[in-house]
């Protein structure tokens, strides 16, 4: 749809000064969620690269990353994966931690979310410095899923969290760069 591929994106991302600490300039989505037309446009462009590449399931990082993940998941006809903060899934599974600026935390995945059958697409947000995407990734491939790609609605480069995913061999699509 070629009208959805006009809308500024970037425009309807709220920009919050000193959130959550001072300093820090947050990205707030919640705008673009309000709005029908960006929601729509967003979940698009994030699927589109990957209408043709035989993916079998989309894994979504907790927690907005579920809003975009399983609407990309219904866009390409397939399931979702959750990808969940420590403690909350019920069933078996694995776990990752990775580093937050001042401590560790911790992602899991039910150990029977994807298998050597699955290419899974893992799609979040944002990327900041990657840390989190890297987990992901790294839960997913112990599952021994082909990973096709990881797809971003914003990236940060300055922090450099999409180059740092790139360096593992894992494409990186992003829709919209705040400098
Ligand atoms: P990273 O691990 O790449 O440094 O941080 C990315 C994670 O933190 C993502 O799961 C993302 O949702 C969250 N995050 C960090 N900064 C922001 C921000 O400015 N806006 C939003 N919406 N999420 C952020």
């Amino acid at each position: 749809d070629q009208r959805l591929e006009m809308i500024d994106l970037k425009s309807i991302i709220r920009t919050v000064p000193d959130f959550p600490k001072p300093g820090i300039q947050y990205r707030d989505i919640t705008t673009l969620l309000a709005d029908p037309a960006a929601l729509k446009a967003a979940v698009e462009q994030l699927a589109a690269p990957y209408r043709d590449t035989g993916v079998t399931a989309v894994a979504g990082i907790d927690a907005r990353g579920f809003i975009f993940g399983t609407a990309v998941a219904i866009e390409l006809g397939v399931g979702f994966i959750p990808v969940r903060k420590a403690g909350k899934l019920p069933f078996d599974t694995l776990e990752q931690d990775y580093a937050l600026e001042y401590g560790t935390d911790t992602l899991q995945i039910h150990a029977d979310a994807a298998s050597e059958d699955d290419t899974v697409l893992l799609v979040d947000d944002l990327i900041a410095t990657g840390g989190t995407a890297e987990a992901a990734i790294s839960l997913l491939k112990r599952t021994g899923c082909n990973l096709v790609g990881a797809a971003f609605l914003v990236d940060l480069p300055d922090l450099g969290g999409a180059d740092r995913v790139r360096s593992q061999d894992v494409p990186v699509k992003t829709l919209v760069a705040f400098e």
